[in-house]
């Protein structure tokens, strides 16, 4: 059975470690941080004794090469899945409304869901189907398009832009629409919509995303490979045209039969091979998200989570009603809310104090139920280099699996495989990494 070196702890590196490991290989997994996980990843917040996470994530039914690495872990039993597709709406003028899927079968029930929206006029949701018509029958073209070139060119009512497709597109594409990609929305709203019926469903996790990723290093060792944290690979070296060994920072050398690089553009460029920098092409625009935990004395929010319109924040999720938490800190705090901000460039450069104001008094605007609460406690996390910018303009620069060194693999969200930066987008390019070695 060969030897796989996987260069990157984060999703990519640990969708690849994973199923290299179900193949029978021997995986050894460098991390350069003491934990595994990356960009999804939680820690303990010390005032509250909450675990939370680097940012609110959530998923989709769709998500298949992350729900398949998570069943390979076992840990696929710590989400949260919503039986039918469910978004609840909320406005800055206090209405609420929601986009229910549960009526009638997969892709029925989502177009039934737009019909019945209250806050969208009878021509709003004609257009909305006729755009959902035209993308499974249609002849769609998105070429150097924007999303809102796109929703334009299809006829697309302002309100329906803004208040059904933006916040689709900011939670996807974490890219503002006159900015995201075209063909990567498409792509996101056929995988979801036009499928099965539990591919358009939400998927949360109910405990911090790095209990997901726990299992790994059992699995590993039980194979007889190794997961060294808090290294990384600095170096490599070629022979006979392959890569033949990785020099890591703490000195060590690991021969190389197999490898794959699952680290960021921006940490590729940092690997030298036979003393060059790596061949790669230019590293994408970083793209952030900001994201807001909060705890209140009171459980003020009815829904699991809410799309929020005309605010500046764009989901809130109620992570009483979404993971598990410590009895005591319940009591403590009965009540908190996940606020994310994606593509929160103009946020991300206001103060944390002046950040959970504005959500504050944002929810409490959304929300009646909230305008009792007493807030106890905050957290503002600025993830600035959260995924690449996704525009037109990247999208064909983004580089395959392939590299040129037939024992070696490129893989990342950031990589070329048709999908955002997500974390379906990681494993799908871990897992394919592994299967091009093979
Ligand atoms: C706040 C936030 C919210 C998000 N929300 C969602 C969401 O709701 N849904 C969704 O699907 N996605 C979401 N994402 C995106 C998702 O988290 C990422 O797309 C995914 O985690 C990226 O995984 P990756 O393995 O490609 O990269 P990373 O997670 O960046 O992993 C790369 C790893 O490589 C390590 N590394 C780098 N250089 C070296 C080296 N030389 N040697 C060894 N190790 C090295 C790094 O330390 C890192 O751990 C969100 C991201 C953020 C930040």
């Amino acid at each position: 059975m060969p030897d796989i070196l996987i260069v990157g702890g984060g999703l990519a590196g640990i969708a690849a470690a994973a199923e290299a490991a179900r193949e029978g290989w021997t995986v050894t997994l460098v991390e350069g941080h003491p934990y595994l996980g990356g960009r999804a990843r939680s820690f303990m917040d010390r005032t509250t004794n909450e675990v939370i996470d680097n940012g609110q994530h959530a998923m989709m039914g769709c998500y298949h090469a992350m729900l398949g690495t998570l069943r390979i872990l076992g840990t696929d039993h710590l989400i949260h899945r919503q039986p039918a597709l469910k978004v609840a709406f909320a406005d800055a003028a206090g209405r609420t409304d929601m986009l229910d899927a549960s009526k009638a079968p997969g892709k029925f029930g989502v177009a039934l869901g737009i019909w019945r929206l209250k806050h969208l006029p009878l021509r709003s949701r004609i257009a909305a189907l006729w755009f959902a018509a035209r993308m499974q029958y249609g002849g769609i073209r998105t070429d150097g398009m924007t999303c809102l070139d796109l929703l334009r060119a299809e006829g697309q009512p302002y309100d329906v832009i803004h208040r059904l497709w933006e916040p689709i597109i900011l939670a996807t594409l974490n890219a503002p629409m006159d900015k995201a990609a075209a063909s990567l929305l498409l792509t996101v709203l056929r995988r979801a919509f036009f499928g099965d019926a539990e591919n358009s469903c939400l998927y949360l996790p109910s405990a911090g995303l790095s209990a997901f990723v726990e299992p790994l290093e059992d699995l590993l060792t039980a194979g007889g490979g190794r997961v060294l944290t808090s290294t990384s690979v600095e170096a490599c070296t070629t022979s006979d045209g392959r890569i033949a060994d990785a020099l890591l920072t703490t000195g060590e050398v690991i021969v190389v039969d197999r490898i794959v690089f699952a680290v960021p553009a921006r940490s590729l460029h940092r690997i030298t091979v036979d003393g060059n920098t790596f061949p790669l092409g230019s590293v994408p625009e970083p793209s952030p998200i900001v994201s807001v935990y909060l705890w209140y004395d009171q459980q003020w929010l009815e829904h699991d989570f809410v799309a929020t319109l005309d605010t500046t924040i764009q989901w809130v999720f109620n992570r009483r009603l979404l993971t598990k938490a410590d009895p005591n800190v319940v009591t403590s705090y009965p009540g908190h809310v996940a606020v994310t901000v994606s593509a929160g460039s103009e946020l991300a450069g206001r103060s944390s104090e002046e950040i959970v104001t504005v959500c504050d008094q944002e929810l409490r605007s959304l929300f009646p139920s909230a305008r009792n609460a007493v807030l106890l406690h905050g957290v503002v996390l600025k993830e600035r280099m959260a995924t690449f910018l996704a525009t037109p303009e990247v999208e064909p620069l983004r580089p395959s699996a392939a590299l040129p060194w037939p024992n070696a693999a490129l893989a990342g969200d950031w990589t070329a495989t048709g999908l955002p930066a997500t974390m379906e987008g990681a494993c799908q390019s871990g897992v394919d990494a592994v299967r091009l070695l093979a």
